[in-house]
């Protein structure tokens, strides 16, 4: 059996395989970086990865007596309770867990007004300082936002010799959007890892939503006793549809822009025949689509998905309103 180290839950394992398999080869191989720079906008893949592997690190199932990094087939209790087993949690794993331990978990936040916030000087010195003191426990760091309009010059040049050089046990992780947004010092001291958004085709989100929505316009349309849906009651559809999606989940995301598609694609069956013959009801179809397609693309560029699926359900009451065919 060939080796295999088990840092991570195993969800976490499959859905940020390339990150993932990543550090766990460099742990099975005793290459740990000292600073990994976690890039992509899943800030919740990229806390799991730093807290999985800071409990990795401390936990009491994984501890080994010698010197140095520990090796162990076991896993964490925080590992193994993500994955869904039943585990008593050993006080470090829970203490990550809650991101409250005193010894292991560090976090360089930025301090300042949200337009503002910058990782000031004296934090990053004081955090030069916390680690230059010894301890039993193997610290994980934590940049949360190492953007350089957030770890802007001084303060990085404060922590430098730290990040080359970290002491003893000691392991970096730092965030940002893109590696292109840090300094270029920075991450040439760190392993940039991408923790990229889950490709679309493994998105649980997606059929959860898609199927909500397929009941639901079954179920209206059973209420409605009628052969098809008005447009505001498919608006309506939508509306409940977007509450019931989760705003920050990548994922939903691409299933907000699919609601869209699906929604006018029902609009456009309903509306086939009669589009032919009349031209308001062309014109209506036609500014629909254009309007579904300019939705897409405010939720392709991060405006809040949820807001905008609301406006475009709203918008569409009024065209077809205008247009006299709700
Ligand atoms: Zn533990």
């Amino acid at each position: 059996m060939s080796e295999s180290v088990s840092i991570f839950d195993k969800h976490l394992s499959q859905k940020q395989k390339l990150a993932t398999d990543l550090i766990s080869g460099a742990v099975l191989k005793g290459r740990l970086a000292n600073a990994y720079l976690l890039t992509g906008r899943r800030a919740e893949d990229k806390w799991q990865i730093a807290k999985q592997m800071a409990a990795y690190l401390n936990c009491e199932r994984t501890k080994s007596k010698d010197e140095g990094l520990s090796l162990s087939k076991d896993q964490s209790c925080l590992a193994k309770s993500i994955s869904g087993q039943a585990v008593s949690m050993c006080r470090d794993c829970r203490w990550i867990s809650e991101d409250a331990h005193p010894e292991c978990l560090h976090k360089l936040a930025p301090a300042g007004t949200a337009s503002s916030r910058k990782i000031s000087v004296a934090s990053a010195r004081a955090m030069t300082d916390l680690l230059s003191r010894t301890t039993s426990a193997f610290r994980v760091v934590i940049v949360e936002d190492a953007s350089q309009d957030v770890f802007h010059r001084p303060s990085a040049n404060a922590l430098l010799k730290t990040l080359e050089e970290p002491p003893a046990n000691t392991l970096f992780f730092l965030f940002a959007d893109s590696a292109e947004a840090v300094l270029p010092t920075v991450v040439s001291r760190s392993q940039v890892v991408p923790v990229p958004q889950v490709p679309f085709s493994d998105a649980d989100a997606l059929e959860v939503a898609l199927f909500s929505f397929h009941k639901q316009i079954k179920d209206s349309k059973q209420k409605a006793a009628r052969g098809c849906l008005s447009a505001i009651e498919l608006a309506q559809v939508i509306m409940k549809t977007a509450d019931d999606l989760v705003e920050e989940d990548e994922n939903a995301r691409v299933a907000y822009a699919r609601v869209i598609d699906h929604a006018i694609g029902e609009e456009y069956l309903r509306l086939k025949e009669s589009a032919i013959s009349s031209s308001a009801d062309a014109q209506y179809l036609h500014d629909l689509l254009k309007l579904g397609q300019d939705s897409k693309q405010k939720i392709d560029h991060y405006v809040s998905p949820k807001a905008t699926l609301e406006g475009f359900s709203m918008a569409w009451v009024q065209l077809a309103h205008a247009a006299g065919v709700s």
